[in-house]
């Protein structure tokens, strides 16, 4: 029985997409491909349940433009036991442990699908081209993975697994920022926190260049100040922007080598970055992905920007009620 089955055929099934975020809650009613009467709050991050509150508040709110919802699709930054929908791990927000599905399908009423927000976004990516086989990474404070494999996400035995942040691309490289064991992968050679590491500590070493000035008033170099200054032209900045670019593309070689998507798409806050480290990476990966996969794989930044997660939970919950969502 689908869900349009289920609704007797009354109404049109409708979905409601939330991405929660360290910073925002964001929920949207997702239809044709689109979010529509997209509600936003600060992230309430005091307890489980006070986080549990605001995401009830901001459905509550699309409900009252848009009506009760078929199924609701939530993203969130954590580990997911997908089948259980029970936060495995969570490291910005406070829901680790949480029954996320169970404690909010009492709530609303109507399944309720719980995934990884990096998974959400490489869903909708897939969806707004027309990509059978996507890769996604995020890159922000930490760098997400998201595989879209043949319309569907694909992550793993249980959930956990498309962790392509955490592929090793130095075995002797800095120790990861996340909460992840390993050094030099992805997440530690090409995160917002490693540009301010390696901004900060080239600033050291020449104390008399603009990242030395700014070591010196601030004790550190921040991401947006080193953008601005390579954007500015500062060869130091863009050495380090560049050295982002190079790991980047050695990235990009590796995935593509493992999945030959159609696209390989990169998102997240940094990437409004890639003028400054895009065609490095584009330059290293064509040095090393094999021939043949290089020449049906494309490369190219996300399309679907600040919506992405909210548009993914909304399709996702489509596509797990057998209504809508599929991609390609
Ligand atoms: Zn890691």
């Amino acid at each position: 029985v689908t869900a349009r089955e289920a609704a007797g055929g009354r109404a049109a099934p409708r979905f409601i997409g939330v991405d929660v975020g360290g910073t925002k809650v964001a929920a949207a009613l997702v239809r044709d491909g689109q979010t529509h009467h997209r509600v936003e709050h600060p992230t309430d991050v005091a307890n489980g349940q006070r986080l549990l509150d605001g995401i009830e508040v901001a459905v509550g709110e699309v409900i009252a433009h848009c009506g009760p919802p078929t199924g609701v699709g939530i993203g969130v930054p954590s580990q997911i036991d997908y089948a259980s929908g029970q936060v495995i791990d969570s490291v910005n927000i406070p829901l680790a442990g949480v029954s996320l599905r169970q404690e909010l399908g009492r709530r609303f009423r109507v399944p309720v699908y719980v995934d990884n927000d990096a998974n959400c976004a490489a869903l909708a990516e897939a969806f707004a081209v027309g990509a059978r086989h996507l890769v996604m990474l995020t890159l922000g404070t930490g760098v997400g993975g998201g595989l879209v494999l043949g319309g569907s996400i694909y992550r793993g035995a249980s959930g956990l697994g498309a962790e392509l942040g955490h592929i090793t691309i130095d075995a002797d490289g800095p120790e990861c920022p996340g909460n992840c064991p390993n050094r030099g992968c992805v997440e530690a050679l090409c995160s917002g926190p490693a540009l301010e590491r390696d901004a900060t500590e080239l600033g050291r070493e020449r104390p008399h260049s603009r990242l030395g000035e700014l070591v010196r008033e601030h004790d550190r170099v921040t991401g947006h100040q080193a953008v601005a200054l390579a954007r500015a032209g500062d060869p130091d900045a863009l050495a380090v922007l560049g050295r982002l670019g190079r790991y980047l593309g050695v990235t990009i070689a590796t995935v593509l080598n493992a999945f030959e998507p159609d696209l390989l798409v990169l998102g997240g806050g940094l990437s409004r970055a890639a003028d400054l480290f895009l065609d490095t990476a584009r330059r290293e990966a064509h040095a090393r992905a094999l021939p043949s996969i290089l020449a049906r794989s494309e490369l190219a930044l996300a399309c679907t920007g600040a919506d992405a997660g909210v548009l993914g939970a909304g399709l996702l919950a489509a596509q797990e009620e057998g209504v809508a969502g599929e991609t390609g």
